[in-house]
């Protein structure tokens, strides 16, 4: 069965004015259970916005998003965040940890707010921590790690709750190319491991190469 499912997709903002730039028109895109799906168009073509529709952020202007089957298109703002909270991982450009705690802690947090008890969310943030060689970095601020440790501790915590789908920008794009391909490797091992399905989009074709599928934008 299919993780993520988006039917005949439209998007257009600033839609009726004169300003108005059509960016998704009658996209269709299926992810199945444990598929890693690169998506790979030039800058503006939509990714961003395909990405954000499909992590609940933003609403098609029409046509269908399903999350694991189930309708997302009607739901109201409360019952996205939930489903979003409960089924869905993001992981930007840059990392967004929260400077004021440790590794470990902004893997643990998520949890909390999750509903995980202290410990099974501690133990689960070592489990993740060990799995991208960092255990010896856990206690340690963002601003004391470096880019790739930084991005790899954000891929933790967008695990962190264990969700259905790990949606991706440009993951490693902040980084130089030796670190992003290092960092990536992790990535791509931390969700084979974990069975999870991903969609990410990387201008890094040969990172792409790397996936499942590769699917494109507009054209
Ligand atoms: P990508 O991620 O592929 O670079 P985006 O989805 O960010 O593409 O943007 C696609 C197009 O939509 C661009 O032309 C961008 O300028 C436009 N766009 C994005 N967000 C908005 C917005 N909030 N309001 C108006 N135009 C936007
Ligand atoms: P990289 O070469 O991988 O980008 P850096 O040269 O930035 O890494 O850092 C090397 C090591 O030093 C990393 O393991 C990182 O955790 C540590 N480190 C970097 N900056 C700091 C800091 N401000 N305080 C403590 N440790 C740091």
């Amino acid at each position: 069965s299919d993780v993520l499912t988006l039917s005949d997709v439209t998007k257009t903002y600033n839609l009726g004015t004169p300003a108005a730039v059509e960016v998704l028109r009658g996209v269709d895109l299926s992810i199945a259970r444990g598929e890693v799906v690169a998506l790979v168009a030039p800058s503006g073509a939509g990714k961003s916005t395909l990405l954000h529709i499909a992590g609940l952020l933003d609403t098609p202007d029409s046509g269908q998003v399903l999350l694991n089957g189930r309708d997302m298109t009607g739901l109201g703002d409360r019952a996205r965040t939930t489903a979003r909270r409960a089924e869905l991982g993001f992981v930007y450009q840059f990392h967004h940890l929260l400077p004021e705690f440790s590794a470990a802690e902004n893997i643990i947090l998520p949890q909390l707010a999750n509903g995980v008890g202290q410990r099974a969310a501690a133990a689960r943030a070592a489990d993740l921590l060990g799995r991208v060689g960092l255990s010896h970095r856990a206690d340690h601020r963002p601003a004391e790690l470096s880019g790739g440790e930084q991005q790899r501790v954000a891929f933790c915590r967008a695990l962190a709750n264990q969700p259905a789908l790990l949606l991706a920008d440009e993951p490693t794009g902040n980084l130089d190319p030796e670190t992003s391909d290092k960092v990536f490797e992790v990535l791509m091992a931390l969700v084979r491991e974990t069975g999870l399905s991903a969609l990410i989009a990387t201008h890094n074709h040969q990172l792409a190469a790397r996936m499942d599928r590769v699917i494109g934008l507009g054209g």
